[in-house]
């Protein structure tokens, strides 16, 4: 069926770089298998592959559905069973492209249809993804087209239509560079959590109203300075000693960055703060103002591409507040990172987000339980 199509500038530049891959998607996660695919490796009794797919796909038990019907085994370096010692896909070498399931062809790619559209846009968790829509310094743009689309497996959501004008109007407020990247996050939530407030009956009366209203503080941000309503250096150092305690399911690269975290800061216990504190304030300075005054596009991407794909839903407030814990949880990342490595650079920041997409992105035990500690405010 042909529908419109809205998607990002970069979607349609992605390509896979398979074995160049520094952390391929088949390390580190369950990969879920769809039920044509399961049946499909089932048909396959001959070749060097034939028992490891019946022994390595098994049916998934909790709460399957056609998308999720199965599951690849993963080896006990948690890199899935099929993928070979070059970091190449048995299944694509022996079978061909026909036989990936539905994850394997469309990761990094999330497509969703929202009322009668679809919209497209790639997940950070892929470092080639992540590098495609993080580094351009122009920033994120959207097309418009009109194309055939196969919707299976295509997920549907309802949205009021009003609801696309507060999307753009929060992507124009992230997008606003005569302030900063902190200040915008703020006005972000302020406008957003007034639109949530509102009931959707009003919404059609109120958001001109509100968006003159945010657009006005936004230009005022600087002088209100707004920034105060994040955490202070102690506020971040809390949030690094919650970050290092909590270590499980965290993916190797995030950890990695953890440990540089706790080195680069010296978070050595909850009783010598002071030495954190200083260091954490002179990297600051040091690295971290002057490279994002160079490069905040990165950040601005990042929140720009979280507000698009992950927004969508009746529930965006709490999506809001989910980036903005990540942000906070990247900048204090990045100032033990700075501090490890004594500079920053592109490299580390992407590494960062790449690592902290794939480790929260799907994590549902990390969504329930933020959602359980945000209603307690
Ligand atoms: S993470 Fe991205 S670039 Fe790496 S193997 Fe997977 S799809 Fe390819």
């Amino acid at each position: 069926m042909k529908r419109e199509v809205l998607q990002p500038m970069y979607f349609e530049e992605f390509t896979c770089i398979g074995a160049a891959c520094e952390d391929t998607c088949c390390a580190g996660w369950k990969v879920a298998v769809d039920k044509k695919s399961f049946h499909k490796y089932r048909k396959v009794t001959s070749g060097v592959l034939a028992q490891t797919l019946q022994t390595n796909i098994t049916r998934e038990r909790v709460d399957p559905s056609d998308e999720t019907y199965a599951k690849i085994k993963l080896d006990e370096k948690g890199n899935c069973a099929f993928l070979n010692e070059n970091k190449l896909c048995n299944i694509y070498i022996e079978l061909g492209e026909s036989y990936l399931c539905h994850t394997c062809t469309t990761y990094p790619r999330q497509v969703r249809r929202v009322d009668n559209r679809i919209e497209k846009s790639l997940a950070p968790s892929c470092p080639e993804a992540a590098r495609l829509l993080l580094l351009n310094p122009e920033g994120i743009d959207f097309t418009l087209c009109e194309e055939e689309v196969d919707e299976t497996f295509v997920e549907y959501i309802e949205m009021s239509t009003l609801f696309e004008e507060i999307r753009m109007f929060a992507i124009q407020i992230l997008q606003s560079r005569h302030t900063s990247i902190e200040h915008r996050i703020v006005v972000l939530g302020m406008f957003l959590e007034k639109m949530h407030m509102t009931s959707q009956q009003e919404w059609e009366k109120k958001i001109p109203l509100y968006t003159k209203i945010y657009t006005r503080i936004l230009q005022d941000a600087e002088r209100r300075n707004l920034f105060k309503e994040l955490p202070d250096t102690v506020g971040m150092i809390e949030i690094a000693y919650a970050l290092i305690q909590n270590q499980e399911s965290v993916s190797v690269r995030f950890r990695e960055c953890l440990m540089e975290l706790q080195e680069g800061l010296q978070l050595l216990n909850e009783e010598e703060v002071e030495h954190s504190i200083y260091l954490y304030e002179s990297i600051q300075q040091e690295y971290y103002v002057p490279f994002f005054e160079q490069h905040s596009y990165i950040l601005e991407n990042y929140l720009v591409n979280c507000v698009f794909k992950d927004a969508v839903t009746s529930n965006f407030y709490f999506e809001y507040q989910a980036m903005r814990i990540r942000f906070l949880y990247m900048k204090v990342i990045l100032m033990g990172m700075a501090s490890y490595h004594q500079t920053l650079s592109k490299e580390m920041v992407i590494k960062l987000i790449q690592a902290t997409s794939k480790t929260f992105e799907t994590n549902q035990a990390y969504r329930d339980g933020l959602k359980e500690i945000l209603k307690e405010y």
